[in-house]
């Protein structure tokens, strides 16, 4: 059988990116159940139930051998040169713990993710449209925060807690309190960002995987100014997001406390994925931006004019039969028109 979606292109672009077989996160030895057939296929085999062996289609499919820069150049790099043009994006790591959304967004020092080659890109083209000198000026900026129990956080100024989500008269999504830290360079990104996503490393030991459980968002702003009367200003925003695992928490006996974030990080993924389907499938209907603090905040740049792609991370060995599984048919489900 195999699950195809169609070429039309969709609104939420959706990649499939399956990292290498490492046997650390193979404890019981079990091996892998998914491997690719060939550039854009892949296969799900469950051992213990060998008829069910499922293929997916996808258009963008990032098999192990994908390097960080290739993901870069395919999924993220085409998009940047609109947010210079007033217009907004979103690119978000999507699956379980483990299958590497923050190698795929963060990366690390030898092997950068998306977030230091988006916001090197987007330095980079600023510097060639101030070369080429088309009458604009452009400005720079940041805000970092996470989404933890359905409430905003402001990574950049952690006492600030649950800001609230605004709407103003043109539909754009605003955060008031939310800090916006002005940047002039790339190395200034870095100097502001790192101890931030450190604090975020720090906190998940100590509370326990907290970076599992929430949503971390990284937003770069780019307003450009007409140097001449009338002095137009248009602003355009780039989301990247680092989504919290979508392994059903329920099935692994989380209790109490965990057991209530459970349900909110529930509630905003699945939330995300009606959105997504909803946005992708013709006649989808009403789009539930407002049923969780996610899609709200994310509300002006998933869908619409703006340009959205999401990357399902997903990994190979057996012990991640049941979520790669459940990963797959979000994403081939989401990419049907
Ligand atoms: P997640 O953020 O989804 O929980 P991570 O990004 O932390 O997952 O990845 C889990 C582990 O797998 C990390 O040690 C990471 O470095 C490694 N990893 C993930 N993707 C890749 C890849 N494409 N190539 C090499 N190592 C990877
Ligand atoms: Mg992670």
């Amino acid at each position: 059988e195999v699950v195809k979606g169609t070429k039309q292109t969709s609104r939420v672009r959706v990649a499939v990116r399956l990292r290498p077989y490492m046997h650390k996160q193979d404890e019981k030895g079990e091996g892998a159940c998914v491997r690719r057939l060939d550039t854009e296929t892949l296969e799900i085999i469950n051992w213990r139930n060998a008829t069910e062996t499922l293929q997916y289609q996808f258009d963008v499919f990032h098999s192990e051998e994908t390097t960080q820069q290739e993901v870069f150049l395919s999924s993220v790099k085409p998009i940047l040169p609109h947010i210079l043009k007033g217009q907004n994006a979103s690119v978000f790591a999507y699956g379980p713990t483990g299958a590497g959304k923050t190698h795929t967004m963060l990366g690390s020092q030898e092997q950068p993710g998306v977030i230091p080659r988006a916001v090197r890109g987007v330095f980079n083209l600023v510097k060639a449209k101030e070369r080429e000198d088309e009458g604009w000026d452009y400005s720079i900026g940041m805000s970092y925060l996470e989404i933890y129990n359905e409430k905003v956080l402001d990574l950049l100024s952690p006492s600030a807690q649950d800001l609230p989500i605004r709407e103003d008269k043109d539909r754009n999504i605003l955060i008031p309190g939310l800090t916006h830290t002005p940047l002039s360079s790339f190395s200034d990104f870095h100097f502001h960002f790192i101890p931030a996503s450190l604090n975020r490393t720090t906190a998940s030991t100590k509370l326990n995987q907290r970076s599992s459980r929430s949503h971390a968002i990284l937003l770069i702003k780019v307003v450009r100014t007409q140097r001449n009367p009338p002095h137009r200003q248009q602003t355009g925003k780039l989301y990247l997001v680092d989504l919290a695992g979508s392994e059903d928490n329920r099935r692994t006996g989380n209790k109490g406390i965990r057991l209530k974030e459970s349900g909110a990080i529930n509630l905003s993924l699945f939330t995300l994925s009606k959105v997504v389907d909803s946005l992708n499938v013709a006649g989808g209907g009403r789009v539930p931006y407002r049923d969780s603090k996610l899609t709200r905040l994310l509300q002006d740049s998933l869908g619409g004019s703006a340009h959205s792609v999401m990357i399902t991370n997903i990994a190979p060995e057996y012990t991640y039969y049941f979520e790669t599984f459940t990963a797959l048919n979000f994403a081939a489900k989401s990419k049907q028109i």
